[in-house]
């Protein structure tokens, strides 16, 4: 007889009775509309009908659940958190498609944008009718967005918007782009609508990681919109890493589900899979990796469900948010890699979910904000010296 991970700890216990309702119904959701096709799609390098599967989602009202109004679901941040455990758990893509939408793209109308704006966007964007994207990075500046060479300037009542956005998510799929830019008055943020003249979206192919997620570059070449595309209050990085603060905050959560897949994964073959005429299981460097794996994502969702409790008591801070998307992406990426060895050579196969978790926590440890810039925000912290530059 075995025991789950999750039994063993006693997490269940951790959790009431909606956010164990909300995690049942995403995972029913995962079970029948994505699990059975993802591997397929992570081969093949595209998901099948993906307006059809935002529509889903939105359906559950998964998209920007966490925010109030506009149709959104208005639930607290740690169901919003469980939810991402749950798409997770099915895909980092997945979890990605929701992320971008909801904490990215909605977050950043939703706090930013001027209320015609919210109106315009909000409501068939949570109803998965809409689909958004969030150009921050481009060709030439990752980490330091700051050095941005992407420009909006005034022409007449208007502005006109020049520049190159890279590795954006949804980015090829999208209706509206959240589009941050360079202008005489600081960084400011654009709702723009992809139809606009000027505006072109170009899939990245031959990626080895978030295979089921749509990743493009955008070009933007003299694109007109209107004073009221351009997010009226903020100027700055605060707009869009206040953004990021709340994608990171769902990814804390997410690389949990991916670590939980892998662990039962290799759980259910350690015990199946028999060499020297007995399980593998029973041996004790096999024991040691499961137990190891299970301290480490033990501890991940006990992270999770404390930085969510703080979130839902309005008390979250951006480095806390450091601490847990640096601690559990890196430790959930170190499980997937460890379940790999149990699986021997079926590791690397997709017959088995491992290895696509793994490839794509090799996105998650990269995107909103590499292992590096989380380490030295929290070495900032401890030590009052910047050492970005
Ligand atoms: P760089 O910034 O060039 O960094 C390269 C390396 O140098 C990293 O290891 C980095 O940590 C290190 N480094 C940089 N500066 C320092 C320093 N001061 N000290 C120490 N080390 C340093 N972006 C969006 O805007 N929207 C999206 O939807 C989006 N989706 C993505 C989806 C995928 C699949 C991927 C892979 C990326 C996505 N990104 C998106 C981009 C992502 O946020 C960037 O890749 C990330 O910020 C890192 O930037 P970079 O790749 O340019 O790396």
């Amino acid at each position: 007889m075995t025991t789950h991970p999750d039994e063993l700890a006693g997490l269940t216990g951790l959790f009431t009775d909606q956010e164990r309702a909300i995690a049942d119904s995403v995972r029913a959701l995962t079970a029948r509309e994505v699990e059975p096709y993802v591997a397929d799609w992570f081969e093949r390098g595209e998901i099948d009908d993906p307006r059809g599967l935002m529509r889903k989602l939105g359906t559950l009202g998964l998209l920007g659940m966490h925010l109030d109004g506009y149709g959104c679901a208005g639930t607290t941040a740690t169901e919003y958190g469980v939810a991402c455990l749950e798409l997770e758990a099915c895909d980092s893509g997945l979890r990605s498609m929701v992320s971008v939408q909801g904490s990215l793209a909605m977050y950043a109308i939703w706090k930013w944008a001027s209320e015609e704006e919210k109106q315009r966007w909000l409501p068939g964007m949570a109803a998965g009718e809409l689909i958004g994207c969030f150009g921050l990075t481009e060709p030439d500046h990752g980490s330091d967005p700051a050095n941005m060479r992407t420009r909006a300037r005034r022409d007449g009542a208007d502005w006109i918007i020049d520049g190159r956005k890279m590795w954006i998510t949804n980015g090829s799929l999208a209706d509206v782009a959240v589009i941050w830019a360079q202008t005489d008055e600081g960084v400011r943020g654009f709702a723009v609508p992809t139809e606009t003249a000027g505006f072109s979206a170009n899939t990245i192919e031959h990626k080895m990681s978030l295979r089921a997620s749509v990743t493009a570059e955008l070009v933007l070449d003299g694109v007109r919109v209107p004073d009221s595309a351009a997010f009226p209050e903020v100027r700055g990085l605060r707009g869009p890493l206040s953004c990021l603060s709340e994608a990171r905050y769902g990814i804390v959560w997410g690389a949990m589900g991916a670590a939980r897949t892998a662990l039962e994964c290799a759980q259910r073959y350690a015990v199946e899979r028999e060499q020297f005429g007995r399980p593998i299981g029973g041996f004790q460097l096999t024991q040691q990796k499961l137990a190891d794996m299970t301290l480490e994502y033990t501890k991940g969702v006990l992270l999770a469900v404390h930085l969510g409790r703080l979130k839902d008591a309005g008390a979250l801070r951006p480095e806390q948010v450091s601490i847990g998307k640096l601690n559990n992406v890196r430790e959930a990426i170190d499980i997937c890699r460890t379940a790999r060895t149990i699986l021997g050579a079926n590791g690397i196969s997709l017959e088995y979910p491992v290895i696509r978790h793994a490839n794509n926590l090799e996105s998650v440890l990269t995107y909103e904000g590499t292992v590096e810039m989380h380490t030295l925000i929290l070495g900032q912290k401890l030590t009052g010296q910047s050492a970005f530059q």
